[in-house]
């Protein structure tokens, strides 16, 4: 018997576990091809909800599904690791002390966060990128609103009691809205008064508005959100250097803080190869119409790392969950195309439109050229993100979560 065809995906998020679940429906029980996936973890990370895990609205474990469940039977093999060195020449890649062989190869190893080497960000700020981050900035904020409880200086309490997120695209915008309501709804349920009125948000963005990625009416409309939340919304601002207790923007002018938040962007993960990639100048694997490297019409790229120019609007795909799903599903039909000796399809991409949650009860949404907002948008949003939510057991906690928060304050435990 000959061996099976070996399609190998490496990234274990939205652009490798949606890749191998298309796969799966092709292949579903066909012996003579092997599907097999490298993660650095042994779950898929559901991102939209990570801002809510790190403002403590959802338990963290209800945004994490283990690799093998998702999967399922689909899976042959998974191998729990970095994928370290991709030979193109002997179709191979050498994931810790394995060398695991491909006929495919998928590349969905996403993004990393970009410190774009601003002095002390890395150092003193706090990504959104993983659970472990999302742990961290709940704990952070609990911290500092334990210690400042007890500084009788005024200055030096608001100082303490001041978060500041970098960054104005969806993610900071949706953060920041999340924070506003840990301190008004749950932290004001356990700190006196005179504390809470020494809390504040600051939120800095670049560019001369809110997610400017999105439609006119929803930056706009967000904007308005968040400062009638009482948020320091500051525009065209960049952060020069962050410091232990500061952050330094232009102009020269410091902000007191202890809590930075850095979603300021991303950078494609790094993997390497045996000889040069073609890249975009931002790092990410430039693929053809069909979603394949250049010169190697076996290896595909996906998601966060990929560089796809989108032919209609001349330029490349953002880094979104939803790219990443699409371009998944298109190259698991290219590749079972290709098994069968058929000409692969060309990807065109259809945004399915834009949701941003902006606190309880608020969202902003535009699908097509349809803007919407407010209490309706917002049950929108948490049931299309609940329905994206990959197991029930998942949706049902997550839901249970929200529930509770409807009723209760969140809960403030340190993780
Ligand atoms: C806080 C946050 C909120 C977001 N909210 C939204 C949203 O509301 N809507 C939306 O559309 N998008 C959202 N995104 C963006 C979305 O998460 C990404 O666009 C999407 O995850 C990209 O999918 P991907 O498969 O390319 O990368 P990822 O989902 O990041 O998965 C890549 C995986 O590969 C693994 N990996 C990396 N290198 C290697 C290696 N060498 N070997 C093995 N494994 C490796 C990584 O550990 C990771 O698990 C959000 C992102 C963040 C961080």
């Amino acid at each position: 018997m000959s061996r099976p065809i070996k399609i190998l995906i490496i990234g274990n998020g939205f652009g490798g576990v949606y890749a191998l679940k298309n796969l799966h429906k092709f292949f579903h029980n066909d012996k003579k091809i092997e599907l097999a996936l490298v993660g650095e973890k042994n779950y898929f990370l559901f991102t939209p909800l990570l801002h809510e895990v790190a403002t403590g609205g959802i338990n963290p474990g209800n945004i994490i599904e283990p690799i093998r469940k998702v999967l399922g039977c689909c899976l042959d093999k998974f191998y729990l690791g970095k994928a370290e060195i991709i030979n193109f020449d002997s179709h191979t890649v050498q994931v810790e002390n394995a060398l695991i062989s491909y006929d495919y190869l998928v590349l969905a190893p996403g993004a990393e966060t970009n410190f774009y080497n601003i002095p002390g960000a890395e150092e003193y700020s706090f990504p959104l990128k993983s659970i472990a981050d999302a742990i961290k900035i709940k704990n952070r904020c609990i911290m500092v609103m334990e210690r400042a409880s007890h500084v009788e200086n005024r200055i030096k309490r608001k100082n303490m009691l001041r978060f500041v997120v970098v960054g104005g695209g969806p993610t900071g915008v949706e953060l920041a809205a999340e924070l506003e309501e840990l301190i008004k709804e749950t932290f004001s349920s356990y700190y006196p008064e005179e504390i809470m009125e020494d809390t504040s948000i600051v939120l800095i963005q670049k560019s001369p508005e809110l997610v400017p990625a999105f439609g006119e009416k929803i930056r706009k409309k967000s904007l308005e959100i968040l400062r009638k939340k009482g948020i320091e919304v500051m525009l065209t601002r960049t952060v020069k250097e962050v410091g232990l207790s500061y952050v330094v923007i232009n102009e020269n002018i410091k902000i007191f803080t202890e809590t930075v938040i850095w979603v300021a962007g991303v950078k494609p993960a790094e993997l390497k190869f045996n000889q040069p990639a073609k890249q975009s100048s931002d790092g990410r694997l430039v693929v053809n119409e069909y979603l394949q490297l250049e010169n190697h019409k076996e290896v595909f790229a996906i998601g966060d790392a990929a560089a796809f120019r989108d032919a209609n609007k001349n330029i490349f795909l953002p880094a979104l969950a939803q790219v990443a799903e699409k371009e998944a599903k298109a190259v698991a039909k290219n590749i079972q195309l290709l098994i069968n000796n058929k000409i692969p399809e060309k990807f065109l991409y259809r945004n399915s439109g834009n949701l941003m949650s902006l606190g309880q009860w608020m969202a902003v949404g535009e699908i097509f050229n349809f803007t919407f907002s407010g209490h309706t948008t917002w049950w929108f949003w948490r049931t299309v993100y609940l329905f994206k939510l990959i197991s029930w057991r998942k949706k049902v906690r997550v839901a249970a979560d929200w529930t509770m928060n409807l009723f209760s304050p969140r809960d403030i435990s340190q993780l």
